[in-house]
């Protein structure tokens, strides 16, 4: 099998190329690099033994994807590509819808002129929106998210509906991510924001590494255990390893299939930087700060669907996580900027 993989350079993205490879697929990435670096290619082939074939492009150019498709035997497609940061997407919404609704539209059209009709979304957990009964799991309704980084995830999934509807030749697998977080246990691959980082994983290793003073931890008076929000986290190696599970699945069930990838567990923000303690040895600069707007006090998988159907579970745990997102901070201080 030929797996095309939109945003293969990107954190999640080249994680499962590294699991792909591992497993024998022949893996091509398509990334323009607008927001990872051309370097994780030499990475992933330090890990591997073997360099992904790379287009350096946009999903949005309809002639690339034509020339890729002509040019390869692709026979699946894992679409990563994509832009991610809500707070831009509030400001951008234009920007965001078009990279993210038309880029993929442009790609399912650019498959369907090829006749490759199998494809695995990344979704999120955004789109159940700020519903209260947690845990979360597939049969619930969606929610419209309240911005448009999150609006583009549900959009797209309803478009895969329709069209799975319309074209019933089609194999397609949303997969609703939680939270991912952790790196390539090498050290040689991992997650690498722009700039400040938001989210509280990387935020967490740039304090630890000096870069960063002390982390804000937005409200410590939710009605939870101990008042700070709980998530569900997942290792990107278990998440990586998510969709060669949904890739096989996808290989024999058309229409679309809907998984949610996430341990089935929560852990509390304070859970998550004692446990970064114990792995730092060390305390951890942090204050209490206001609740972030947006925020949801709690929520987590039910993960059971992707283990019955799937046989996918995740098997890494919290010390895992912060263990291997510190091993690729304190190994890469600067990134992939070397
Ligand atoms: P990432 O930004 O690290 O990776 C995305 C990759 O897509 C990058 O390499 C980027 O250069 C590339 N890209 C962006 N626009 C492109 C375009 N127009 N054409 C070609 N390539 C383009 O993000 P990630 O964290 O690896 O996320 C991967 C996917 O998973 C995204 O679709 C994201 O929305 C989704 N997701 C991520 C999370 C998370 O917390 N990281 C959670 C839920 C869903
Ligand atoms: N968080 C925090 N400080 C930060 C970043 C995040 O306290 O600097 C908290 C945030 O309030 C949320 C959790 O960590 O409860 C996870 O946030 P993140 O942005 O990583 O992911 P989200 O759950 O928003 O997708």
């Amino acid at each position: 099998m030929t797996i095309l993989v939109t945003g293969g350079c990107g954190y999640i993205g080249s994680h499962t190329c590294v699991q792909l490879i591992k497993q024998g697929f022949d893996t091509i990435i398509l990334d323009n690099l607008y927001n990872s670096k051309e370097i994780v290619l030499e990475r992933i082939y330090q890990i591997t033994g073997k360099r992904p074939q790379f287009y350096q492009g946009d999903i949005r150019d309809k002639h690339l994807l034509n020339n890729i498709f002509k040019e390869n035997k692709v026979t699946n497609v894992i679409h990563f590509a994509g832009l991610k940061a809500v707070e831009e997407s509030i400001k951008q919404p234009l920007k965001y819808y078009d990279v993210n609704i038309y880029g993929s539209i442009n790609l399912l059209e650019a498959m369907k002129a090829a006749n490759v009709k199998k494809f695995i979304f990344s979704s999120s957990a955004t789109v159940y929106g700020t519903q209260p009964n947690i845990p979360y799991i597939e049969t619930m309704e969606t929610e419209e998210p309240t911005q448009p980084y999150g609006r583009s995830k549900l959009f797209i999934e309803k478009i895969l509906q329709d069209l799975a509807k319309a074209e019933k030749d089609w194999s397609i697998t949303l997969l609703r991510y939680f939270n991912p977080v952790g790196a390539h246990p090498s050290g040689l691959i991992g997650e690498d924001p722009q700039g400040i980082p938001n989210n509280l994983m990387p935020y967490i290793t740039q304090v630890a590494i000096g870069k960063l003073k002390s982390l804000a931890v937005f409200g410590h008076d939710y009605n939870t255990i101990d008042g700070t929000c709980i998530r569900d986290f997942i290792h990107v190696m278990d998440l990586a390893d998510g969709h060669l599970a949904a890739l096989n699945y996808n290989s024999s069930h058309s229409g679309v299939n809907i998984f949610n990838l996430g341990s089935g567990q929560g852990s509390s923000i304070l859970e998550v930087i004692s446990t970064f303690e114990q792995v730092f040895k060390k305390k951890l600069a942090y204050h209490f700060a206001p609740r972030r707007a947006g925020d949801l006090p709690a929520y987590w998988a039910n993960a059971d669907k992707a283990k019955k159907l799937l046989n996918w579970q995740t098997h890494l745990n919290l010390y895992d996580m912060v263990h291997d997102s510190w091993n690729w901070q304190s190994k890469n201080p600067n990134g992939f900027n070397e």
